[in-house]
């Protein structure tokens, strides 16, 4: 059994190809893995589980269960999230930290995948229960984690403040400074600049890599973007400013049709003052249900939603060249089967939107070179790589004549079966 720091805690959940998706099958019907890294790929090498204790804002205490695991440690430290949801349970974990191992390998990127998370509603604490919560999964997992180990980042539930409240408790626990076990502070408390934007700069780099394969490009493009959140606003902004027209966006409450182009600074402005889109009045466009995006007529339709939102039935009706995954899995299996045969292409999630995992790497090596790094460097070290990996993502899918979906599944594969030598 390969990994280095692991004992098998973990159960054999389940098979790899069941556990990594049908992409990932797909990959493996292609060029088959060695039985002994399968083998590796089937569970955890490690998890832990803990009780912490939660001060509730009416002066009780919450005892919810917490966990940390760490999947395939043969690439690196590894790095995932830390989640505060009621929803919070191995299993989702166990997928969360297997899909962080495998963005990892495809991008290159020197790092396991790791998650954690407690089974709490965060909402039910005050911001002084969620900072206590917050200190006590650190001291919880204190000897498990770390700049060499497993590195925090932040999840659903949790954001830059909480981060910098574990770093300060790592700190005092470790008697020294180590930035570079926790990642996603605010940049004045050890930080990285740019992380904000990363994700739809990342997606832009890896679209004007990638484009051209088909004659086509960023420019005079249509883009319609469900899921007009953080990542999704970011996205249709970039896509403005580099000569493309957003002729469709939604949210929970509205689609916003506009074959000139949307006047996408209303929207982020709305979206700032906390407005959902259905309640902007705006000349020239159409206010509709908010799946009424996907049958409008446009180049690339965006997925920065949910998971799971571009089904077969919703395969079938979409009017585009492609589908850029922001959200991830935002095709299931059976969507993804039916834009096949219909020829739409697909940019994986597992490229598309490494942005922000890549920020997140530059953000330990910054914490343990002691080097700070200014803004205009990580924009262009993450230019850099997410145009590289989309070129080796080209040139594999090309060479194996298989969908960039299925490419990038046997780059994550090749990247593993190397690190472990087999
Ligand atoms: P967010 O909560 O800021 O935005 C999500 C948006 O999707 C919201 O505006 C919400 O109203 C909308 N939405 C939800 N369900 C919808 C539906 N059925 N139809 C239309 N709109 C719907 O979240 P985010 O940070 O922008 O992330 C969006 C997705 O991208 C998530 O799946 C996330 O995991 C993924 N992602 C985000 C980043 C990032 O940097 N933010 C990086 C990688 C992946």
């Amino acid at each position: 059994m390969f990994g280095r720091f692991g004992s098998m805690m973990g159960a054999m959940i389940s098979a790899p190809a069941s556990l990594f998706g049908a992409r990932f099958a797909l990959a493996l019907a292609h060029r088959p893995l060695p039985a002994d890294v399968l083998a590796f790929l089937s569970a955890p090498a490690w998890v832990a589980r803990a009780r912490l204790s939660a001060p509730v804002a009416d002066a009780s205490v919450q005892r919810p269960w917490a966990w940390r695991l760490r999947f395939g440690d043969v690439l690196g430290p590894c790095k995932g999230g830390v989640r505060f949801h009621p929803g919070v349970t191995e299993e989702n974990l166990v997928a969360l930290a297997a899909r962080i191992l495998l963005k990892c390998a495809v991008n290159d990127l020197p790092h396991g995948g790791a998650a954690g998370g407690v089974a709490i509603d965060p909402k039910t604490l005050g911001p002084v229960g969620r900072e206590a919560l917050a200190r006590d999964y650190v001291r919880a997992f204190f000897d498990v984690i770390g700049p060499e180990r497993d590195i925090l980042s932040p999840d659903l539930g949790t954001d830059a403040r909480l981060m910098a409240v574990m770093s300060t408790e790592y700190d005092r626990l470790a008697r020294r400074f180590v930035p570079a076990a926790i990642n996603g502070k605010p940049p004045g408390q050890g930080g990285v600049l740019g992380r904000h934007g990363a994700t739809a700069r990342g997606a832009f780099a890896v679209m004007e890599t990638l484009l051209p394969r088909w004659d086509l490009g960023v420019a005079g493009a249509r883009f319609s973007v469900q899921g007009f959140g953080a990542a999704g606003g970011t996205f249709a902004a970039e896509a403005v400013a580099r000569g493309a027209r957003v002729v469709a966006a939604s949210d929970t409450s509205a689609a916003l049709l506009c074959n000139a182009g949307l006047p996408v600074d209303a929207l982020l402005a709305a979206k700032a003052a906390g407005r959902p889109l259905a309640t902007l009045a705006l000349p020239g466009v159409t206010v509709a249900p908010p799946d009424a995006l996907f049958a409008t007529r446009t180049d690339w339709l965006v997925c920065a939603a949910l998971p799971g939102q571009v089904t077969a039935a919703v395969a079938a009706e979409v009017d585009c060249r492609g589908v850029v995954e922001i959200a991830n899995a935002a095709v299931d299996d059976a969507g993804d089967e039916v834009l096949r045969a219909r020829g739409v292409h697909v940019l994986p999630d597992v490229v598309v939107n490494a942005g922000g995992i890549t920020v997140s790497h530059f953000e330990w090596v910054q914490g343990r070179t002691g080097a700070p790094l200014a803004a205009a460097e990580v924009a262009a070290r993450l230019d850099a790589r997410m145009r590289e990996t989309a070129r080796r993502l080209d040139e594999t899918a090309t060479a194996h004549g298989v969908p960039l979906t299925v490419a990038a599944q046997m780059m994550a594969q090749d990247r593993l079966r190397a690190a472990c030598g087999a």
